[in-house]
Parts: C-alpha cells; structure tokens; sequence
C-alpha cells in the first residue's frame, strides 16, 4: 500500500517497505489502536495496524448504546477524579491529549460533536459508526496500514522486541509493538484478552482482570416479575455493611436477574468486593422529604377514603412496582384507606424512599463495559506508555490496568494513551 503524498515517503521508509519490515506494528485497531497507528504514522514511521475482525473498531460500534460518548468536556482534573484506578498513571496521557485534542481532532475528521448532559460528549449524527469510520479513514490517511490477522505472539529478543506471529504462521519483522488489544469484556467485539498473554509473556504482571461498569444480580426471585421497569429521577445508595459506597440521582433498571442502567452501572465501579451481601437502597421519591411523602399519601387517601389500599398507589408508583409495594408495606391490601393507621403509613413511606434489595453478585466479566485490571501501571513508562521491562514494548488503552466511570471518560483514556504511544513510539 502507498503512504499518500501528503505524508511525504522517505527513502528509509521505501527500503522498510520493500523488505516488508515495519518500524511499528499495533496490535488491535480499537480506539486506542487507531489512535496509535494513525500518530505513528503521521511522524512517517510504516506502521501496520493488526487487527482479527474484518471489521475494524467493533466495540467502538456499539459504545453510547450506538451512540458514542466520544468523551467528556470535563476538566482534566475531573477526568482524573473520574478514573477509577490509577488515576495518576494517566496525567501525562490526559495532558498530552486532551479531552479538547479529540473534539478537534473528531471535527477535522468531520465527526461534529454535540455535547450533553452531564458534559457527555456525543457525535451529531447520534451515529457511533461514523466515529468508528472516521478513525479508520483518518489512521489509513495518516499512512497506517490495516492488516486483517489474528496476532498469536510478540517475538522479543535480547530484551527487545523483534516481531509479530500471525495465526497463519506469519511472522511480521517489526523494531516496535504496540499492544492494544482491549480488555476481556464483550468479547464478541474481539477483546479476548489477548493483550495479557502478550503482556505476561514479556515478564508483565497482570492484575487479575474483574467486571466494571456491570449490572448487578439480586437475592429477590420475584424480580423476574418487574423486569423491563425502568425508574427514572430516583436516588441509589449502596452500602457495604454501615459504610455508604455510593450515592447518586439518575435512571435505573429492573431485569430478570437484578438491576441495570445508567445508575447501577456507575454504582458497580465502587463495589470492592461482594463478600456475603451489598445492600442497595432506592428511594423512589427523592424529590420528597418522608415527611413531605407522607403528606401526599394522606391527601391522596383523603380523596377516595373509601377505596382498597390495593387501589391507591396509582397516582404515585410505577404499575409494575405496586404489587410489591403493597406486599412489603405488611398493609392488608383490601383494607379501606381511611382505616390505615399512622405507623402503617409509616411502614409504607420507609419502603417507598428505602426500597431495598441485597446485591449478591455482579453479571459476569464479559457482560461488564470495563475490564477493570490488566497490565501493571507500575511496569508502564507513564510519560511513554513503554514497558520498563521491554525495549520499544508499548501498550494503550483498556489492556493497562486503568478504568474510569461512564461519561466518555474511558474511550478518552483509549485515545490519551494511544496518542503517547504512537508518539513515542
Ligand atoms: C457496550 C459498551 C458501551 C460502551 N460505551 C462507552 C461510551 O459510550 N463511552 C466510553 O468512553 N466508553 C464506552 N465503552 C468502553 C470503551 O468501548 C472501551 O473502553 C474502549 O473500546 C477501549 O478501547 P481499546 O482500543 O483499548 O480496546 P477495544 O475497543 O476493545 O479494541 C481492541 C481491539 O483489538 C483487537 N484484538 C484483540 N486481540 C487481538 C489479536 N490477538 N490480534 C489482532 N487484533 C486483536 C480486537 O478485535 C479489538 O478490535 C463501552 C463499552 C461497551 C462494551
């Protein structure tokens, strides 16, 4: 393949090419490998961007439910409060290229960008293919190429890295190797954690990789019954014995093994460890105080004292959510309303603001947005993203063991680390 004229082709650049030798290979063309490749490839290395699907970028396709938050428009001290695990790793990455550098760079590409709440940044189009397709055009303009093979290992000597294996017994002559293979999670997209077998095999440590940014699975058998139900502006605490490990507004899901959504997926990134039970506490009403609450219910009986408890959740409660209501409340559902006494609507208001369910697992790692884990930070050039260990050994994106909350802040840190690789490669 031709680098375009724009790119310039050196004659270092036409002997490499003729012998088939690359100054780089990246492995995955992911965000971060895309990234990687196309900066790379721009400072006029011949880069090859391997990749096992046809179809480049497949988890990038389907990020944002189809929509793509690209990143956020946060400061970058936000960005840093927002990453979960090791945060300081990243500075120099979020410093080198911002959350601002990928809005331009996605506007020169011509993915204009919108922003939302939450600062969540989104494409225009509403369209995650046009971000993915973008990145692929730009990396190829950049002088990237993009091979379809499945890398099976990275060939180091005399501590440095020599080469690539393909699963088809090819062996691709490389002086550096990005690895950008993703995490573990969703592995129909091809993240299959081959990144920490390559990692493990150059001496990398690898924390054990665990689900992040996953649904939650729940004691409660009845919860089957309310699957679908989706609440929105409620409040979502969780608690690990007395101590509170998250607390926020936002909209939530019911499934049919436990709960899900925007809430419940930012909920798990603070889960540590599950031990014998997570308490997870709705309120359904945080707009009212219990006593607020409780004035409302009244009023609502007063209007129709005549009619069964079991008819009177109406006006206040999901459908779905009332047969459950009723049951926990310990209220007799055909009582009059008239005849519901203070402590009973006490009984009432306490399961409406706490409405409790008791967390007994996550969903498994390949349901999980994030693959928390991954190559040690500590084996990692912060400045580079070079291994310590390995000369012109690089890594980027998901595979380190770096992992942010939802908000676009994880795609920034595939970007940030990807562009320092591909600068310093
Ligand atoms: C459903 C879902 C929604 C998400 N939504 C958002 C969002 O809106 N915003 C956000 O910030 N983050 C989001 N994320 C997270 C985000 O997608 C990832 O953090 C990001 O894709 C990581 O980029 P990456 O390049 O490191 O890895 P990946 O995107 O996983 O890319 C790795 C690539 O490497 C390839 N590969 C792996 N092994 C090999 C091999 N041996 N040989 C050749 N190729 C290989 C894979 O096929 C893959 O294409 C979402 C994730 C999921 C699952």
């Amino acid at each position: 393949m031709m680098r375009s004229k724009e790119y310039g082709m050196n004659t270092k650049f036409m002997k490499r090419w003729k012998m088939n030798k690359f100054d780089s290979v990246i492995i995955g063309a992911g965000p971060a490998g895309l990234i990687c490749g196309a900066t790379a490839a721009k400072r006029g290395k011949r880069v090859a961007i391997i990749e096992k699907n046809t179809l480049p970028a497949k988890k990038l396709r389907i990020t944002g439910k189809g929509r793509c938050n690209i990143t956020n428009c946060a400061d970058i001290q936000t960005f840093i409060e927002n990453t979960k695990t090791n945060a300081p790793f990243l500075y120099s990455a979020f410093y080198s290229f911002t959350n601002d550098d990928a809005i331009s760079l996605f506007n020169d590409i011509g993915v204009k960008t919108k922003t939302e709440r939450g600062g969540r940044v989104f494409p225009v189009s509403d369209s995650a293919h046009t971000v993915a397709d973008a990145l692929v055009s730009y990396a190829k303009k950049c002088g990237a190429e993009i091979l379809t093979d499945n890398v099976k290992n990275i060939i180091i000597k005399n501590n440095s890295v020599q080469s690539v294996l393909t699963s088809g017994g090819k062996k691709i002559q490389s002086d550096s190797v990005a690895v950008a293979t993703g995490g573990i999670s969703y592995p129909a997209t091809g993240s299959t954690g081959d990144g920490y077998k390559f990692a493990a095999g150059a001496g990398h440590t690898i924390i054990a990789p665990k689900p992040s940014l996953v649904p939650m699975v729940v004691k409660e058998k009845w919860i089957g019954d309310i699957m679908g139900l989706s609440l929105k502006n409620v409040q979502v605490s969780l608690f690990c014995a007395n101590k509170q490990l998250f607390c926020d507004f936002g909209e939530m899901l019911f499934t049919h093994f436990g709960v899900s959504g925007p809430l419940i997926l930012r909920a798990s990134a603070e889960i540590e460890n599950i031990g014998s039970g997570l308490d997870l506490y709705i309120d359904l009403k945080p707009a009212l105080t219990a006593e607020q609450l409780d004035v409302r219910i009244v009023r609502d009986f007063n209007a129709l004292p005549n009619k069964n408890f079991s008819n009177s959740l109406n006006l206040l409660l999901p459908k779905k959510l009332i047969p459950v209501i009723i049951l926990r409340s310990g209220i007799e559902p055909y009582k009059k309303v008239h005849q519901i006494t203070k402590t009973e609507r006490e009984l009432l208001v306490s399961e409406i603001k706490k409405f409790h369910l008791k967390i007994i697992g996550t969903r498994p790692i390949n349901e999980a947005i994030i693959t928390s884990g991954g190559v040690c930070v500590d084996e990692i050039n912060p400045s580079t993203m070079e291994s310590k260990l390995v000369k012109n050994l690089f890594f980027a994106g998901e595979v380190i063991d770096v992992d942010a909350v939802t908000g676009g802040y994880n795609l920034q840190i595939a970007f940030s680390t990807g562009f320092l690789a591909g600068k310093h490669i």
